[in-house]
């Protein structure tokens, strides 16, 4: 009997000190490297063009940002099973696509919505263009860019990534894009049908609705708008812009990358 008990205790150290050995050496103690970031990946072949969504993330108008986007329906530490957020934003927040139906009712109303939008439209060829940097975005200065015939997407670089806006969480009206004159000789004189920008909107704020008006008459133009294009070199990329198929909405979150 006595010597069954020693057997017992024994089994129960060698137990207790695998049990302990194995906790000490993936337990749940030890601290976790930092999760890894990046922007870039695939050796510099692959670059993330989009911005991360954040709290300081600069909404239209808005002095305060983004603020509270997450807020939790389930949470471990609150006694359930899983973590689970649910989110809550505008469909133009950070790094997005516009619809036609963002600025025309009577699209809206026939279902013009980001669901219909064209993949392959969003997936394939783009040029990354840099703009003069002193002015918007004109017929003038549409001319001088020179994008050749057949040319379908073209992301256009501007002031916006120099000064850093979409990293400010103070909303700046004085950020570069197009104007109306210069939508509309896009429009009327290029094979462009993906236009992709810098900041919250393609367009300038002073024709802010005009030029939107003028992209998206037509139903073939589709806007990217806060386009996170820094330290690439201009060029030619191959696209992939994927959004969000949210049935309804006049514009949805996006991730874009550039494949060199
Ligand atoms: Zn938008």
């Amino acid at each position: 009997m006595m010597r069954g008990l020693h057997l017992l205790s024994l089994l129960l150290c060698i137990w207790v000190s695998l049990a302990t050995g194995r906790r000490l050496a993936t337990g749940p103690e030890a601290p976790l490297p930092p999760a890894e970031r990046r922007e870039v990946y695939a050796d510099g072949r692959l670059f993330d063009i989009t911005h991360r969504v954040t709290k300081d993330t600069p909404t239209w108008d808005s002095k305060v940002g983004l603020g509270q986007f997450l807020s939790p329906l389930a949470s471990i530490k609150n006694g359930s099973v899983v973590n689970a957020a649910e989110v809550k934003m505008s469909v133009h927040t950070a790094t997005h696509v516009d619809s036609p139906a963002h600025v025309f009712d009577k699209y809206a109303d026939a279902g013009y919505d980001v669901d219909s939008l064209d993949l392959e439209l969003l997936n394939g060829p783009a040029l990354l263009v840099d703009v003069p940097r002193d002015k918007n975005i004109t017929a003038d200065v549409m001319m001088s860019l020179n994008i050749s015939k057949g040319v379908r997407r073209v992301l256009f670089r501007t002031s916006n990534t120099d000064r850093q806006l979409m990293f400010k969480k103070e909303f700046d009206s004085s950020y570069t894009g197009f104007m109306k004159d210069g939508a509309k000789w896009l429009v009327e004189n290029t094979d462009i049908k993906l236009v992709g920008l810098d900041y919250l909107s393609v367009a300038a704020y002073a024709e802010a609705l005009d030029t939107h008006l003028e992209f998206l008459a037509s139903r073939e133009t589709i806007l990217v708008e806060g386009l996170k294009l820094d330290n690439i070199l201009p060029g030619l990329y191959t696209l992939h812009c994927l959004p969000v198929r949210l049935v309804g909405a006049d514009g949805s979150p996006t991730r874009c990358i550039l494949l060199k």
